[in-house]
């Protein structure tokens, strides 16, 4: 086994891993995972009492740590996580508590989605925002999940173990107020732009791990009234998965409510009023499409979807949303849309959006384009295009004879997480129907169907499913069947296991 793979801490053994052939740098041909191996840690930590909160253990809180729940107990910091570095990507196994250093927090991870931008940064697709993320950084992917609390490190207050929550994955810096770069300065889309954040999952260690250690300052707590709602609204309809697994989808919700700031900004940029009318076309039917259908929904929209998987529209259409959305085609003939919202990042989208917008109407970018569209695209367009969306900006340009309000973004504004935590408790039934694959654990082989007759990805090669997945994501007779793919950490399973 190569040890040049193991990063620095002692902790992380290789288990099974995959070669990332599109970032492969020449030179480093020699180094290869070991794969399907499993390597016993040479230091096996034993993690007491004392790790589960900082400043020692008051009475109170051993008091406390004794009526946790089973998945703050048994062996903490025995776990798996999936890492990035010298073009490769792999699982490496856990063991003891990673040390929150100041300001840091330990989450026990219970839930975490699969987003098609982890994928993109491993198969090239999309730059990190520093520039020393490249290539040899290792890094865990993953920036969707949630979870619970276990230790902190010096100086965090207002947390304690055992509470339940969220993680936003942009991380800035502790000058930030002071250095950003962006003109509202906000902690929002427009830090993106101008790189003054950084992003779990590519720039530094993300969530795709049984324990991450982040920074305090990016935990939304996930309120009880939310938790119990959400909880209530599964156990009506007979759910599989609990409350606590949907919540992975606050990030992912955050960005499709930031769209509804954005738009008032540019309308007051541009002294013109919101869309007048309120139908609404989104452009693609995977998460995010899903995601912005129901923020539209939500505020009182008209709202058709469209995928050119029409597998896939159909599924949106009808489990997801039971019919509350309209399945939309070119061929539909009925344009004239008063906004559309294309989440899918190609230049057939963008084509189709402004075919779809009528004169005066809004499009909304919320995807910037893959990088073979980038190139295939006439340049000036494909600025425009790119920068909007990285940039957070907004233009206007005419289009097939039409005048249109060009607006996009990526990322989030910090104070619409809570929002966005509100949002999954009040739709929960729809959230939990945008899980359509779920995986049992980091080292799970395959992604099992939670809709009536949908199937199962298994690879077979025993190899694990998330591996394959941020490998494959655009494999099509998989994405035909899949919105969110979600992995159920055994911290999670091991709580439902007691349950039953
Ligand atoms: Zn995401
Ligand atoms: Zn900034």
């Amino acid at each position: 086994m190569d040890t040049e793979l193991i990063r620095n801490t002692g902790d992380a053994h290789l288990v099974n891993g995959f070669e990332q052939p599109l970032l492969r740098p020449a030179g480093l041909d020699r180094i290869h995972a070991e794969r399907g191996s499993r390597v016993v840690p040479a230091r096996a930590d034993s993690v007491g009492e004392a790790a589960l909160l900082p400043g020692g253990v008051e009475p109170e809180v051993r008091q406390r740590a004794a009526s946790l729940p089973s998945y703050l107990k048994g062996d903490l910091g025995q776990g798996y996580r999936v890492e990035r570095a010298y073009g490769q990507v792999f699982i490496a196994r856990q063991s003891g508590l990673p040390q929150p250093k100041r300001g840091e927090v330990v989450v026990k991870v219970l839930a975490a989605s699969f987003c098609n931008s982890d994928a993109k940064v491993i198969l090239g697709d999309k730059t990190p925002n520093v520039l020393d993320a490249g290539v040899n950084k290792h890094v865990i992917p993953g920036h969707e999940a949630v979870g619970v609390v276990v230790s902190a490190g010096e100086g965090v207050e207002g947390f304690a173990a055992g509470d339940l929550t969220v993680i936003m994955p942009h991380l800035y810096p502790e000058d930030h107020e002071h250095t950003c770069q962006a003109p509202a300065g906000d902690r929002g889309p427009r830090c993106i732009g101008h790189k003054c954040s950084r992003h779990l999952g590519w720039d530094v260690d993300g969530l795709y791990s049984d324990y991450a250690c982040v920074s305090a300052s990016l935990l939304v707590p996930v309120p009880e009234s939310a938790y119990r709602r959400t909880a209530e609204a599964l156990g009506a309809i007979g759910s599989d998965l609990r409350a606590e697994a949907l919540f992975s989808l606050t990030e992912p919700a955050a960005c499709a409510l930031t769209m509804f700031p954005m738009l008032c900004e540019a309308g007051r940029e541009r002294r013109r009023a919101e869309p007048a009318g309120k139908r609404a076309l989104v452009l693609g039917a995977g998460p995010m499409g899903c995601l912005c259908a129901l923020a539209l929904l939500d505020q009182g929209y008209e709202v058709s979807i469209n995928d050119v998987l029409l597998r896939r529209m159909d599924l949106a259409v009808r489990w997801s949303f039971e019919g509350r959305v309209r399945p939309w085609t070119p061929s539909s003939g009925t344009n004239n849309f008063d906004m559309v919202v294309t989440t899918a990042p190609t230049a057939t989208a963008f084509k189709t959006a402004c075919e779809a917008v009528r004169d005066g109407g809004v499009i909304y970018l919320f995807a910037g384009l893959v990088a073979r569209d980038r190139e295939a695209m006439d340049p000036a367009r494909v600025v425009h295009l790119e920068s909007v969306h990285r940039r957070a900006h907004s233009v206007e340009l005419d289009v097939e004879g039409k005048h249109v309000l060009l607006v996009g973004h990526s990322g989030y504004f910090e104070p619409v997480f809570d929002e966005a935590v509100d949002l999954i408790a009040r739709h929960a039934v729809t959230i939990d129907r945008l899980v359509t694959h779920t995986v049992d654990g980091w080292m799970g082989g395959k992604a099992t169907s939670r809709v009536p007759g949908g199937q199962l990805y298994d690879p077979d090669d025993g190899r694990p499913a998330i591996l394959h997945v941020l490998h494959n994501s655009e494999k099509v007779e998989f994405l035909e069947s899949r919105i969110k793919l979600m992995v159920l950490t055994d911290g999670y399973l091991s709580w439902a296991g007691e349950q039953a």
